[in-house]
């Protein structure tokens, strides 16, 4: 299951979560009985299958910006059979306008936007609901900078550093981090 996406993804490069990451942002779904996911960046529509594929009482929504993946990720939907629980949307995620409420919302788009999607989809969480954030170590060039080879790359770890001082402050939500895949904080309302 699934090693068509993940081959796909290899050959052309996109950045769907880590092996470890997905299997215990999965976990955590069982565990925690999450049925309501909001998804910012959806790609190939790689997580939000696997996501969905915990419980078939999940309901996704799942919104991707670029029009190459988006058409693959719907591709996948219909593939797996989730086309009635996995709402794919294609939008730029800052301009969504989106209503209900969410278990989770998990947040897996470009690393410079992190605390405006917290900030704008925070309103869609419900009163118990988590805020997931992928990538924080960055491929580990957030704690060891030496690594960072490219103006670019400096970039993003300065914005990935802002997030985590935004999410360590934050009066509302209290965050930890996990160091599984890529990094992921996991935020819940204090
Ligand atoms: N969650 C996916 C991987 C997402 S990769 C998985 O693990 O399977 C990040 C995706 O976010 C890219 O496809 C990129 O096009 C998209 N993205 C970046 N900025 C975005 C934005 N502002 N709105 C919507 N999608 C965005
Ligand atoms: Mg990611």
């Amino acid at each position: 299951m699934f090693k068509d996406m993940e081959e796909y993804a290899k050959e052309n490069r996109v950045p769907i979560m880590l092996p470890d990451g997905i299997d215990y942002l999965c976990n955590y779904i069982k565990e925690h009985n999450i049925k309501r996911i909001l998804e910012i960046g959806s790609a190939i529509g790689y997580s939000a299958i696997r996501m969905a594929s915990v419980s078939d009482d999940i309901h996704i929504a799942t919104i991707e910006k670029d029009e190459v993946r988006y058409n693959e990720a719907v591709k996948n939907i219909n593939k797996y059979n989730l086309v009635d629980r996995i709402n794919i949307i294609l939008d730029d995620a800052l301009n969504t306008v989106i209503g209900g409420e969410f278990d989770l919302i998990f947040i897996d788009a470009s690393k410079g936007n992190n605390i405006n999607f917290f900030k704008k989809y925070s309103a869609n969480l419900a009163k118990y609901g988590i805020i997931i954030t992928d990538n924080l170590f960055f491929h580990g060039l957030v704690n060891d900078e030496s690594l960072i080879q490219t103006k670019n790359q400096r970039g993003i770890v300065r914005k990935i550093k802002e997030f985590i001082k935004f999410l360590d402050t934050n009066e509302d939500f209290v965050t930890e981090y996990i160091s599984v895949g890529d990094g992921i904080a996991i935020s819940k309302r204090k």
